[in-house]
């Protein structure tokens, strides 16, 4: 089984030299699906998983535009269409200055299992650009937007491909977004999902990463008989998915007593209260500032520059920032210090080298295509409410967001759980996810 793996993985590497990350996506599914496949005749012998790692379509585009200087700017947007068989491509947009191929070809990939996951019918896709938003104007975002749109709106539609946000891309760039696509296609459609709600967008939208990562890692320690009460909370992060992953900790009774930016962290001994998280959420979503200023407001934090927080004491780890932000040894210290539970809103956000320390340490680790995806369920739900002409009130998607996690939380017991009991949630997902893919590929042939 090991050389099969290897040879898989060898020839996949040759095919996408250069793309770290992407390979790094697809050895973690490969070593858990390919065992799969070989016991499971309808799958073998049919080159599934090597047709899945190649995206269906990609398309790289320039995206000119004029600064407040006057200067002429020149970035690259993609989009990565990956897999189709189960439904429209679906997946966000990333503006930030480290997105190239790699990035979003491994973000894509996972997106097609997760996307499986939530039971709704959409296939997945990435994009994106290398567009740096920290330090822009509104106006400076709003021609980005504009001139990012003007291209990729041939390529996308209500029934071909439904981008959403991701990192340095949330509700103003939404709308930015959708504003040159309706100008362009003179049509008014759900083409993209985290609208304003009062123009398409669902309740719960903005929230759902946050609290279905929330709501997972609930799941998870109710195998244990266990709950987020008077647990301690490490978060990375301070964006969307942070931000509500909090608010979601504090109030199941949690005390939250970190967040962070790519700058550095803070530490509050006394918890990130309701009134406090308020000021957070306006310093970064409103005021566009650093975490580090959160000290000056509240002195008995503290502020450490450029290091991320898994060093601080915890129960719960949630992980809410970008990919391999926790490496091996993060993992040892959390485990040192009696993490239980690690929940990941972010994508990939656990090194490969983490995930074994956790998985060998028998803890609760859920990895982000399972516990981060409440966040495009919810914009599946969007969608629907779309086509449908219709919303729901808050109560009834934070409903059906609970439900699809834990239905998910339920399939990857059901392909995940180990002889001894212990629940190896990589594999639930990566299986759960790949089962309903390849089936449909199957019954739609060789195309
Ligand atoms: P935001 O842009 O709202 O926030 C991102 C946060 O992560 C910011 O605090 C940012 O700090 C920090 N960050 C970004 N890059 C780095 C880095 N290289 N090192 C350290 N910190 C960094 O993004 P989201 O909250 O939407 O996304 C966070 C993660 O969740 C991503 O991995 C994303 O793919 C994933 N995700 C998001 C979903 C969503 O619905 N938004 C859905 C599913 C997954 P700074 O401000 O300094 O850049």
């Amino acid at each position: 089984m090991k050389q099969t793996i290897k040879e898989f993985l060898e020839y996949v590497k040759i095919r996408n030299q250069g793309e770290p990350e992407f390979l790094q996506a697809v050895e973690e599914v490969a070593e858990t699906v390919i065992p799969y496949i070989v016991k499971n005749d309808i799958y073998y012998g049919k080159n599934i998983l090597l047709r899945m790692v190649e995206p269906e379509r990609v398309v790289m585009f320039r995206v000119c535009w004029v600064d407040d200087h006057g200067e002429i700017q020149v970035n690259r947007g993609f989009r990565i269409q990956m897999n189709s068989a189960i439904g429209p491509y679906k997946g966000g947009l990333r503006f930030h200055p480290s997105v190239n191929l790699s990035i979003l070809k491994f973000l894509a990939f996972e997106q097609v299992f997760k996307n499986s996951l939530t039971t709704l019918p959409m296939g997945g896709g990435k994009g994106g650009s290398d567009f740096d938003p920290k330090g822009k104007s509104d106006n400076e975002i709003m021609r980005f937007c504009h001139a990012f749109m003007s291209e990729l709106f041939r390529h996308i539609g209500p029934n071909t491909d439904v981008p959403a946000g991701d990192i340095g891309v949330g509700g103003r760039e939404i709308g930015f977004l959708f504003g040159m696509y309706k100008k362009m296609k003179n049509e008014f459609t759900g083409v993209l999902t985290g609208k304003g709600m009062s123009w398409g967008g669902s309740k719960i939208r903005p929230e759902a990463t946050g609290y279905g990562t929330v709501y997972f890692a609930q799941n998870m320690l109710e195998t244990k008989d266990d709950s987020f009460k008077n647990k301690t909370v490490v978060i990375s992060g301070s964006g969307n998915v942070a931000q509500f992953a909090a608010e979601k900790s504090i109030h199941l009774g949690a005390k939250v007593v970190t967040l962070s930016d790519s700058s550095g962290y803070i530490y509050d001994p006394e918890g990130i209260d309701e009134d406090k998280l308020a000021y957070v959420m306006d310093l970064k979503n409103e005021k566009r500032g650093r975490i580090s200023e959160y000290v000056k407001v509240y002195p008995n934090a503290e502020y450490t520059a450029g290091k991320t927080p898994w060093g601080v004491a915890c129960d719960i780890a949630l992980p809410c920032a970008t990919q391999n932000e926790l490496d091996d040894k993060d993992a040892e210290t959390l485990l040192s210090n009696g993490c239980i539970c690690v929940s990941e809103g972010a994508n990939m956000p656990s090194t490969k080298g983490a995930v074994e320390k956790f998985h060998k340490a028998k803890i609760l680790f859920a990895p982000g295509k399972a516990s981060n995806a409440g966040g495009v369920a919810t914009s599946g739900l969007e969608m629907t409410q779309n086509s449908l002409r219709f919303n729901w009130t808050r109560e009834e998607v934070d409903t059906k967001l609970k439900d699809i996690m834990e239905d998910i939380h339920d399939i990857c017991i059901e392909y995940g759980k180990e002889e001894d009991g212990y629940i190896d949630y990589v594999k639930g997902a990566n299986i759960a996810g790949f089962v309903k893919v390849a089936d449909a590929m199957l019954a739609q042939g060789v195309i």
